[in-house]
């Protein structure tokens, strides 16, 4: 089999709030051991690659900022291979602006080319208002992702689709999103690791996100059921993942993690032509 990897989301797969999934770590090392390329791929605009590799380290698992590939990392890209050198209102927190700075964007408070949403607590309605302004005058309306709500340690929190929403509302015009399940940052994480469609495998607990993402894509999809979905909710949806497993801690299991690569479609190593 040719080369294969995987995206991983991290929220719900990984960890559910502070707590580890028991067994995560074991299957992040085995990856990292047999050098098979992995990334985690999050719809949290809010935390840097860094923030990330720490949050793991306190968890036990311990990659480098290469594995982490963020929504803010997926928008500050797009927006730069549209609109080199642009100019973006932010409302939105580190992850983004740190994301945006190094994709040579310029973060301005007036007639910015972009106004670019992520999720976070900085957000009042004097920079709604401003937004709202900036986007009927002709400022693209961008958001990170349109998760409707985060799970925290408390319980759900309005997430950034909630504030895209209020923003379409107020303006009567739509986002474009970069985030899962886009293809603009599920086809930009494949090519981070180098892999062909065929040979990516995507791991994820939402349906909506990680799941149509990675069957858009025409990668191979996991369904974990640490997260957001229930194994009785699969009957709702009009696709479905390639492969439903309780917790990640399972692809340490060798007969599943085998199942889950062996559907992939990775070319084989190209022929040497004949002499
Ligand atoms: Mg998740």
């Amino acid at each position: 089999m040719g080369q294969f990897g995987f995206l991983i989301d991290m929220d719900g797969v990984i960890y559910k709030g502070k707590q580890v999934v028991e067994g995560a770590n074991r299957f992040i090392q085995r990856l990292l051991d047999e050098q098979i390329p992995f990334a985690f791929l999050t719809n949290n605009s809010q935390r840097t690659r860094r923030d990330g590799v720490i949050k793991l380290a306190r968890m036990g698992i311990h990659v480098d900022e290469s594995h982490i590939f963020t929504c803010a990392m997926a928008t500050a890209r797009f927006l730069a291979s549209q609109k080199p050198g642009g100019t973006a209102f932010v409302i939105g927190e580190g992850g983004l602006l740190q994301a945006l700075h190094k994709n040579g964007y310029a973060i301005v408070d007036d007639d910015p080319d972009y106004v670019v949403v992520g999720e976070g607590r900085m957000f009042n309605m004097e920079t709604v208002e401003a937004a709202v302004r900036m986007i009927l005058r002709g400022s693209k309306l961008i958001a990170t992702n349109l998760d409707p709500n985060c799970p925290t340690a408390h319980g759900l929190r309005p997430g950034c689709g909630a504030i895209v929403a209020m923003l379409e509302t107020a303006t009567g015009l739509k986002a474009f999103s970069v985030g899962k399940p886009s293809p603009v940052m599920m086809r930009s994480a494949r090519k981070e690791l180098g892999l062909s469609t065929g040979g990516v495998v995507m791991i994820g607990d939402t349906m909506e996100t990680d799941i149509l993402g990675g069957v858009s894509m025409g990668y191979r999809t996991v369904l974990v059921l640490t997260g957001s979905t229930k194994r009785e909710d699969l009957v709702r949806y009009a696709y479905r993942p390639d492969v439903v497993i309780d917790s990640i801690g399972q692809l340490c299991e060798e007969h599943i993690f085998q199942h889950v690569i062996e559907g992939l479609a990775v070319d084989p190593a190209p022929q040497e032509a004949p002499a």
